[in-house]
């Protein structure tokens, strides 16, 4: 383990329609860097297909300081694609991956670096005690989604974390090592292991901006964590499917033993037909769904298409 003075620290920004604020968080994080003491630092900003002046604002400070890398992705990728090329691309000892808003708040990261060699942690998560400026709708739906991953995946992910956390070299070498594509960083560090040690804090509100995080992007980033790192739902399709057989066994057995020796106890209606054929029909229609979701993302991998698309890259 380095000491302080011989680290060289990554910070991991993926911004994505951050105009609002990338300058703010620039300087805050430049502030921090500066007065750490460690050997040097370089702040690698992704620009995930930004549409509005991110880019420009980006350029901007990487003219005047060598410290600031740009990489800017050719569309908008997603927000894990770009952590994931940050890891990738960077050469720090240690890197700290980041939002561009603020809400982790940059004045951590001495903290962070202080757990990492006091305890020698290869992976430094922080975990929020408090969420500032979040709605219920937010909370709610990070509360199920942690809930129902931890009762579903092989890998146990701490409660609570985002992505903000440090992670070393050691992990960083694993990370690049992984074949997958469609990365669900906090999953595949903690499944990488090594030591890995919590820091407690309270995430702040969004400086300014809005989420990049609306319906459609949470329901995205779901399912991947889900499909990914669990083979829990075929399972569950499976036991479905026995428990039909099951009632359909029971049922059949009813029937017959109904004609044979209470034929006038049975109602000779359509409801039970039709009921039983919706049912399993569903029942089927359901596993079906669930190999597709594996299917569809065995393809995504088969295709072996790159993570994301480098348009130009600033200061490497
Ligand atoms: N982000 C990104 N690409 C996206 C969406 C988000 O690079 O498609 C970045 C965004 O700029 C921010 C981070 O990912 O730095 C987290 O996004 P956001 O703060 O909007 O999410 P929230 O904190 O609301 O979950
Ligand atoms: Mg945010």
């Amino acid at each position: 383990m380095l000491p302080l003075k011989d680290l060289f620290v990554s910070i991991i920004i993926p911004s994505f329609n951050e105009e609002s604020v990338i300058e703010h968080t620039y300087k805050r994080i430049s502030e921090t860097m500066q007065g750490l003491g460690a050997k040097g630092y370089e702040l690698i900003f992704i620009n995930d297909g930004s549409r509005d002046q991110t880019l420009a604002i980006l350029k901007g400070f990487a003219q005047k300081d060598a410290q600031v890398k740009i990489l800017s992705f050719s569309r908008n990728f997603g927000h894990q694609p770009a952590v994931s090329a940050g890891i990738s691309i960077c050469q720090g000892d240690i890197a700290i991956i980041t939002d561009a808003d603020l809400q982790d708040p940059p004045e951590l990261f001495p903290e962070m670096i202080q757990i990492h060699l006091r305890e020698n942690a290869n992976v430094v998560y922080a975990v929020r005690q408090q969420r500032k400026g979040e709605t219920w709708f937010k909370l709610l739906t990070a509360r199920l989604f942690y809930r129902t991953i931890n009762s579903l995946s092989d890998v146990k992910l701490p409660v609570d974390t985002g992505d903000f956390r440090l992670i070393d070299k050691q992990v960083i070498e694993a990370f690049k090592s992984l074949p997958e594509k469609n990365k669900y960083i906090r999953g595949l560090i903690s499944w990488i292991g090594f030591k890995q040690v919590p820091m407690y804090y309270v995430r702040e509100e969004r400086f300014a901006g809005e989420t990049k995080y609306p319906l459609s992007k949470m329901l995205k980033f779901a399912s991947t964590s889900l499909l990914y790192f669990s083979k829990k739902p075929l399972k569950i399709a499976l036991t479905m499917g026995f428990l039909s057989i099951l009632v359909g066994l029971g049922l059949a057995i009813w029937v017959i033993t109904g004609l044979l020796f209470r034929s006038n106890t049975l109602v000779p209606g359509w409801a039970s037909t039709v009921i039983a054929v919706i049912f399993f029909g569903g029942v089927q229609l359901l596993t079906i769904g669930v190999l597709g979701e594996y299917l569809g993302n065995i393809f995504d991998e088969i295709k072996n298409r790159p993570e994301y698309i480098v348009q130009e890259k600033i200061n490497f």
